[in-house]
């Protein structure tokens, strides 16, 4: 008998063989596993990546007010390729509807909310630190990791407790309930909400310290990157060496469950370890998402949201007087 060389994908005729064509598929399973291996880790990657670049860029770069907004809106259009090429559920497929309304809210976030926060929120702040003379800058001589992570921490744990609040408190849902009403997720879906919850969750204590700009930056562009791929369509399951501390897709999809209970879980946008050191984690991942039968709402719908059972109540109020009336 004759013996073929173990390399050898087929048989003497040129026919593959059954023990060669299991070696085949041994090695496109292998190769599957590879590439599988190699998407899950592209969160913790770009995450990697952020903060090599927040840690070793230029002065004049880091110094530059926009390098902040550039990187943000890199690792968003970055993600939003990733969604193209390695898509988790068809079903949240991008169209140009889902793309406009997305990107009209990143807009909005860069500058509406962000100016009514400077104003209202970090301006003050400064004011109050300067006028009772708070000073931690101790924090500044600690190493440019530890400073980033704080920063990390400071502002999930204050958007933990924001976001609690909302699941817990009516008033404070029908700010956030627009939010719940997105019927896919998405790399800029994160950004999408009504304005006074994008406000509410914007608050931080960080403007009360003192820490080196370029930490800070750092911390809210991991915390973009984290977030974005915790709302994004990418086929990424990071291991659990990402997945215990920050929250991913499968993490915050479940958040995004079509009963109200399913969503009171998983509380933060990036930093999981906080729901699991508070009691709050809940395994578990949904493909379908949405509220009320999962009826997507318009822009206008958005921002009105808040205020509809008033101007429901002042309707019903206004038809009963005509109907006295008559
Ligand atoms: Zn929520
Ligand atoms: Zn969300």
């Amino acid at each position: 008998m004759d013996q073929l060389p173990a390399n050898s994908t087929h048989s003497s005729d040129g026919k593959p063989t059954a023990g060669n064509r299991t070696a085949e598929a041994a090695a496109e399973q292998n190769e599957g596993r590879i590439k599988r291996l190699l998407v899950n880790l592209l969160p913790p990657a770009t995450v990697v990546a952020v903060v090599m670049f927040w840690a070793f860029a230029p002065q004049a770069v880091l110094d530059n007010p926009w390098t902040l907004v550039i990187a943000i809106a890199a690792t968003v259009a970055f993600v939003l390729a990733l969604e193209w090429v390695f898509e988790r559920h068809a079903g949240w497929r991008m169209t140009w509807t889902e793309f406009a309304t997305d990107f009209f809210y990143v807009i909005l976030s860069f500058t509406v909310i962000a100016w009514v926060t400077e104003a209202l929120a970090e301006a003050p702040l400064r004011a109050a630190k300067a006028s009772l003379g708070i000073s931690t800058e101790w924090l500044m001589t600690l190493p440019f990791l530890v400073q980033a992570a704080i920063v990390v921490f400071l502002i999930e744990f204050g958007q933990y407790w924001m976001h609690r609040v909302m699941h817990n408190s009516h008033p404070f849902w029908l700010t956030h309930a627009p939010h719940h009403h997105i019927t896919q997720l998405n790399a800029m879906k994160g950004y999408v909400g009504n304005p006074i919850e994008l406000f509410l969750i914007s608050l931080s204590v960080v403007a009360l310290l003192d820490f080196d700009t370029a930490a800070i930056f750092c911390a809210l562009n991991v915390l973009a990157v984290v977030s974005t791929y915790a709302h994004a369509n990418v086929r990424a399951n990071p291991p659990l060496l990402y997945s215990f501390f920050f929250t991913t897709i499968r993490h915050h999809s479940l958040h995004h469950s079509t009963d109200y209970e399913s969503t009171r879980c998983n509380y933060a946008n990036s930093l999981i370890l906080i729901d699991r050191v508070l009691g709050t984690y809940r395994e578990g991942e949904s493909a379908i998402v949405g509220q009320d039968e999962r009826k997507r709402l318009s822009i206008w719908e958005q921002f009105m949201f808040p205020f509809q059972p008033m101007i429901d109540r002042i309707k019903a109020k206004s038809n009963q007087t005509t109907h006295k009336a008559h």
